[in-house]
């Protein structure tokens, strides 16, 4: 009898067992089934599809008979970042991103849908080719540009790029990296608009202060020291020279709790999503550091990295009153999130110093013919004798309302270099 129940216990465990790895199995299969089901049809599974930008252009299709991309290099080359390939070498472009959504996969059927599935972008490639040729071949950057009204984007190039048609090109160092996307960067004095934001909100009388600067500033020991000698000044006006020494000061009295918090809130310190692609994190020293180096992180520099995407997003909640309309490339991906990222007060006030930046100190029409801008340079150094070049900001402009970030790395000076870019890219923007 005894003999007789340890079968019947043991039947039942088997039976237990195989019913666990059934519903493992259809887990599994309901998670992954598309994968599996395209892994070997890689190439095709009988349908076809489009990526076609705002103009109505197409940037890469599939069909049965073969995959194919935009008819010239060139136009190829400078939406390479935005498209991928059909090889995945790029894993942040749209083709692999969609690509199992574009073969039409079916939980039950498999792969058979043969429809035709196509993926309207708000990009427009003329502006990526404009942005393309700014940057140059020989550059790496990263160069943004949305409506920060609808949050859609129209030009994201990352530089070096490739040639996906091409089978024999050699790329260049990192060309298959999305620099908008994938990497953070030593933000230098583009980051001094966080720092202005968190100021605004915490000194009361920060409007009323003056700020003294003579080259340097030594906190705790150690000097910090400006890129020039700024003397007396208002809040705006040391925002407009980029005063370290006025910076420095403020996020030393601001705390480094503080100063985290809004890097924080900001999203600075996240990874986020364009139509679901992971976008990389920023950095800001999180763990306690001293007041120099509290100093140094407020003015970008210290261990401080920031994500172009990250911070065309608060360039854009900046310029649309404090709330960020999030950017996305798939015109047909339904309502965009809204979110407020700073109080309507706060992002007016720093909106009216980046307009105050330009035109007193950026050369204001002469440099910008026709915008009414407002930005912020950085040109953040390396330590190597070498800088990033930064500008990000704003059309203050209902008719193009465009927000934009451009960096190109170890480019040399923000004012010169990324914003003669940011020049090209937005005349075209507005005029093209
Ligand atoms: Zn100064």
């Amino acid at each position: 009898m005894k003999k007789i129940t340890n079968r019947a216990v043991s039947v039942l465990l088997i039976a237990a067992l195989v019913v666990v790895g059934m519903v493992v199995y259809i887990l599994r299969f309901v998670d992954n089934g598309r994968d599996w089901a395209l892994y070997f049809s890689r190439a095709n599974s009988g349908s076809t599809g489009e990526l076609i930008d705002r103009r109505g252009q197409t940037l890469a299709s599939f069909s049965p008979e073969g995959s194919l991309f935009a008819g010239d290099a060139f136009t190829r080359t400078a939406n390479y970042h935005v498209t991928g390939d059909f090889w995945g070498r790029s894993g942040t472009g749209l083709l692999s991103a969609y690509w199992t959504d574009m073969q039409g996969y079916d939980l039950i059927r498999g792969t058979t849908q043969a429809e035709s599935s196509i993926l309207r972008l708000s990009i427009d490639t003329e502006l990526n080719k404009t942005a393309y040729r700014a940057l140059g071949e020989d550059r790496k950057g990263a160069v943004l540009l949305c409506n920060y009204r609808t949050g859609e984007l129209l030009c994201m190039v990352s530089g070096p790029s490739v040639d996906p048609a091409d089978a024999d090109a050699v790329p260049g160092d990192g060309a298959y990296i999305n620099r908008c996307l994938s990497s953070a960067f030593t933000p230098g004095s583009v980051f001094k608009l966080i720092t202005a934001a968190a100021a605004i909100e915490n000194i009361p009388d920060i409007e009323q202060r003056s700020f003294y600067c003579e080259g340097k500033t030594t906190v705790a020991g150690v000097d910090i020291i400006c890129s020039g000698e700024h003397y007396t000044q208002t809040f705006e006006q040391a925002l407009s020279n980029s005063c370290n020494v006025a910076f420095a000061r403020i996020a030393i009295e601001l705390g480094q709790d503080t100063m985290v918090k809004y890097v924080r809130d900001y999203g600075l310190l996240d990874g986020h999503e364009l139509d679901g692609i992971p976008t990389a994190a920023g950095s800001y020293p999180t763990e306690f550091v001293g007041d120099p180096e509290l100093g140094w992180s407020g003015i970008g520099q210290s261990t401080d990295t920031v994500n172009p995407f990250a911070l065309l997003r608060f360039v854009s909640a900046v310029a649309n009153d404090g709330v960020l309309t999030e950017p996305h490339m798939l015109l047909d991906g339904g309502e965009p999130e809204r979110t407020r990222l700073l109080p309507q007060e706060t992002a007016q006030r720093l909106g009216e110093m980046m307009n105050y930046n330009v035109v007193s100190h950026y050369g204001g029409e002469e440099r910008f013919p026709g915008l009414p801008l407002c930005a912020k340079t950085g040109t953040a150094e390396l330590g190597d004798g070498t800088s990033h070049a930064w500008f990000a900001g704003f059309l203050s402009d209902e008719e193009h309302p465009y927000a934009f970030v451009v960096l190109v790395e170890r480019g040399g000076g923000g004012l010169t270099v990324a914003g003669e870019l940011a020049n090209t890219l937005l005349q075209a923007a507005v005029n093209g």
